[in-house]
């Protein structure tokens, strides 16, 4: 006997309910879609992150009218290492020029209700089992329920255990990160900058390509700290993240007041769309499932929910198989590239050590770090641009390979 399934029908049907999909679900079902919010978890629940939301995402939120954290907002990012500091505020590049964090166990939370509350309905379980014609996906399911949608947008995160069944590929060849998060009391969660450390040591002393943080939460009475680093295929990062973490938050405990660490947990991250396969005839990946993600800092909530928005704008087209990544590499893909670039210098293991003291010190710090800081906080201008194709040529003596490309999205 054939196995009997449910039947759901949806104009369209969104696999992941983080902030990429939830964002799709509240556009969708105010442009008037019937729309299905499909989760494998039950919410609230927690997703491995440093909680960080920049101006970019702070307009988006804006856009979707859900309010995070109303007390506590920052102002810009604090980088610190080899022997200097230097602040950067927030440039004026959204009308909301502060920051702010939120745990991702109320944050998703929060935009999953205001999914439901736009009209989408949400259900609990894995999707599974695509059925395809050609590239078109006619269904698939959920437990023992069929989903038949018009358009499917596929926001399963880093994994994308369904985007992979659909053909989705993740280039490790390209930079992607390795990160941990935990979190802490501290005296000082009301601080109104969120800090960088640039200077990352392993426990053996050896400086890694990555940057330690402590993003102060405000009202809720800690921080969350975490650190990532750069790996490649090739320069793969030796870093064990959350041990890496412990011996971070042991240097920075008397001065934060660190209370002890809860909740460590650790994860990768697909970056600068480092990805293919990302779309077919009527179905097209958003978020970390398409790699939308910063290379230089793993910031990707800003660009899941501006793909979020991008997507549902795009339903109306009649194939998306190229129109998708073009979309994606037209709003991205000199940014990204930009930022792999810079990015894979500081997997060279000879690079961080030569250009940190000099990015951090002196007049070619006071030039070099708020760019650095916009990169990070995925807010660039023009004349960063030019500063990174700058820095490349400037380290083309000590990096002698050649800067190779995976295709954005291709
Ligand atoms: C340590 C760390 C720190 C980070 N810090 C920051 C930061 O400070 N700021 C920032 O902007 N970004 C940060 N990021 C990146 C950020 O977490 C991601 O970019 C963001 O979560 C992407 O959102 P998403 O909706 O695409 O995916 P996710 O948030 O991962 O959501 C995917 C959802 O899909 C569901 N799912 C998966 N497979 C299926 C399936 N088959 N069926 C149904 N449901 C499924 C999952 O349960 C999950 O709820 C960090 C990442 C890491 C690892």
């Amino acid at each position: 006997m054939p196995e009997q399934f449910d039947s759901i029908l949806a104009d369209v049907a969104i696999v992941g309910a983080g902030p990429a999909g939830a964002a799709a679900a509240i556009h969708a079902a105010r442009a008037g879609h019937d729309t299905l919010l499909i989760d494998s978890a039950p919410f609230p629940r927690d997703k491995t992150c440093g909680d960080g939301l920049t101006p970019r995402a702070m307009h988006q939120l804006d856009l979707l009218g859900v309010d995070v954290n109303a007390t506590y907002r920052n102002r810009g990012l604090k980088l610190h290492g080899f022997g200097g500091t230097v602040t950067a505020p927030w440039p004026a590049t959204y009308p909301s020029q502060v920051g702010t964090a939120l745990p991702r166990y109320q944050f998703d939370a929060l935009l999953v209700d205001a999914a439901r509350d736009a009209g989408a309905r949400l259900i609990t379980g894995m999707a599974t089992a695509p059925e395809l014609d050609g590239n078109r996906l006619t269904s698939f399911v959920v437990d023992k329920q069929r989903v038949t949608a018009r358009w499917v947008i596929v926001a399963d995160g880093v994994r994308s255990t369904f985007g992979k069944q659909l053909g989705r590929t993740w280039h490790r060849e390209e930079v992607y990160g390795i990160a941990a998060r935990a979190y802490a009391k501290s005296p000082h969660a009301s601080e109104t900058w969120m800090h960088s450390h640039v200077e990352l040591k392993d426990p053996d002393g050896v400086v890694q390509p990555g940057y330690g943080w402590i993003f102060p939460l405000g009202e809720q009475g800690g921080v969350n700290i975490g650190l990532g680093a750069l790996s490649t295929q090739s320069r793969p990062a030796h870093l064990n993240t959350k041990k890496a973490l412990r011996f971070y938050a042991e240097q920075q405990r008397a001065e934060w007041g660190l209370g002890q660490l809860s909740d460590v947990s650790s994860a990768l991250l697909p970056m600068g769309g480092a990805v293919s396969g990302v779309a077919g005839a009527n179905w097209m990946l958003i978020g970390d499932a398409a790699a939308c993600v910063n290379p230089l800092n793993g910031e990707g909530i800003d660009y899941g929910l501006e793909t979020a928005a991008l997507a549902v704008e795009m339903l109306g087209s009649k194939d998306f198989t190229l129109a998708w990544p073009d979309r994606l590499r037209a709003e991205y893909g000199e940014a990204f590239l930009l930022a792999r670039t810079a990015a894979r210098l500081l997997t060279y293991p000879q690079f961080l050590p030569l250009a940190g003291p000099l990015a951090m010190r002196g007049p070619v710090g006071r030039l070099l770090m708020p760019a650095a800081a916009r990169l990070m906080g995925n807010l660039i201008t023009e004349e960063d641009k030019d500063l990174v194709a700058r820095a490349w040529r400037l380290a083309g003596g000590t990096v002698t390979r050649l800067r190779r490309d995976t295709p954005l999205w291709a």
